[in-house]
């Protein structure tokens, strides 16, 4: 693996397991199109990287939501087709034309931008129409649907956009029992009937994200969920949206192994209170060890208690917990008996994983220590902490 030393802090991003996750999401979507989505830095794994992996393992496009996301792999040199859903007034759509990239439009606002920027270009922008079925957040509400179809028939006409997808998101996918989903799959399928009679042709028809894809074999009409494509995020990275489901049930390896290297070793007394607030008082004479990485890691300030393994030269490993606040740079794990600052007993130096795979913790025990979501913890690993690519 990583040699010792290789850098202080960092994420190993296993490129092969995002090979593996893809072709695993292939096995379960079959010929449809698969959208990588790659947004947010690829939830922290790294955009451009992650990228070319899924799109080498046979991604067929790739999703962000700023346009700016998408430019950069443009600069990266990823020209693989690519859409970007969410934009703002200042959105540069000019920028994203030149670039080839496909753009969401939610709405009148943004399709009358992308078609000006069109116009004012000379070319025919290439949309996808983002309808809100039920989780009202972006996407047009089903009562200005027919408006925005009529509308966009008409820029089609006059050449500016050509309206390629339809999509809209769930929003209970992680829960597949809950009826809302049936309701978004119905709703969809008559906004996709409508758009097909207000003359439109769209070729690419998506829905379901990550927990939709995995979950389609057991839905009521998998045709519905999973349409002519999916838009999957957490997936690529190996990881579990479903509460009862771990990432190894359902066939994907976690991409994100998060690691450091113990920076100090030492000896307590009974009484030694630890961190701010000295909220966590050692009960009896112990061994502290120092993890150089906190909050300004991305390592969530809330999450005490959350568990390190912790590799000594020559010993066994073991899994100690955080104890007392996390800092900013710094947390403190007790090691739960004396004498193991010794340094024949290899802690000093000694490699520390927070989560990744195989026997180290699973990111969805910091997620749990943090209140939080597995997709939170791997987005917010911060730009302090390297990423190596293996
Ligand atoms: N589609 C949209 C519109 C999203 O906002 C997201 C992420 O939240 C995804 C797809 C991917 O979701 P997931 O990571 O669950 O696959």
């Amino acid at each position: 693996q990583i040699a010792p030393g290789a850098s202080e802090r960092m994420a190993v991003i296993d490129l092969a397991a995002v090979r593996a996750n893809v072709a695993r999401i292939r096995q379960l979507v079959g010929e449809r199109t698969l959208i990588a989505v790659v947004k947010a830095d690829a939830y922290g794994h790294g955009a451009v990287e992650v990228s070319r992996a899924a799109l080498t393992a046979g991604a067929d496009m790739l999703g962000v939501v700023h346009v700016r996301e998408a430019l950069a792999l443009r600069r990266a040199g990823i020209d693989a087709p690519l859409l970007a859903w969410l934009h703002t007034l200042n959105t540069d759509f000019s920028a994203a034309l030149a670039a080839d990239i496909e753009l969401g439009a939610s709405g009148r606002w943004d399709l009358e931008a992308i078609a000006d920027a069109a116009a004012s270009a000379g070319v025919t922008a290439r949309v996808h129409l983002k309808v809100d079925t039920g989780l009202g957040r972006n996407g047009s509400t089903e009562e200005d649907w027919p408006a925005l179809l009529a509308r966009a028939r008409a820029l089609e006409e006059g050449g500016t956009i050509k309206v390629v997808g339809i999509f809209s998101h769930l929003a209970v996918a992680d829960e597949p029992e809950r009826a809302e989903n049936r309701e978004q799959m119905k709703r969809f399928a008559a906004d996709v009937a409508a758009a097909r009679q207000a003359g439109l042709t769209p070729s690419l028809i998506h829905l379901a994200n990550t927990p939709a894809t995995l979950t389609a074999a057991d839905a009521v009409s998998p045709e519905d969920l999973l349409c002519s494509g999916v838009r999957v995020g957490l997936g690529l990275y190996g990881l579990s949206p479903l509460a009862d489901e771990t990432s190894a049930d359902l066939g994907l390896e976690p991409v994100m192994t998060v690691q450091t290297f113990i920076a100090n070793v030492k000896e307590v007394r009974a009484g030694q209170g630890v961190s701010y607030g000295l909220n966590y008082v050692c009960e009896r004479p112990t061994t502290l060890a120092l993890v150089p990485m906190g909050y300004a890691d991305g390592v969530p300030r809330v999450a005490t208690g959350g568990p390190v393994r912790v590799y000594p030269a020559g010993g066994e490993p073991v899994t100690a917990r955080v104890v007392g606040r996390i800092a900013m740079d710094q947390m403190v794990l007790d090691l739960g008996e004396p004498g193991l600052s010794d340094p024949a007993r290899g802690f000093l130096g000694a490699r520390a994983v927070l989560f990744g795979n195989g026997e180290n913790p699973p990111v969805e025990d910091w997620a749990e220590a943090a209140g939080t979501i597995n997709y939170e913890i791997v987005t917010r690993i911060s730009q302090r902490v390297e990423r190596v690519y293996i």
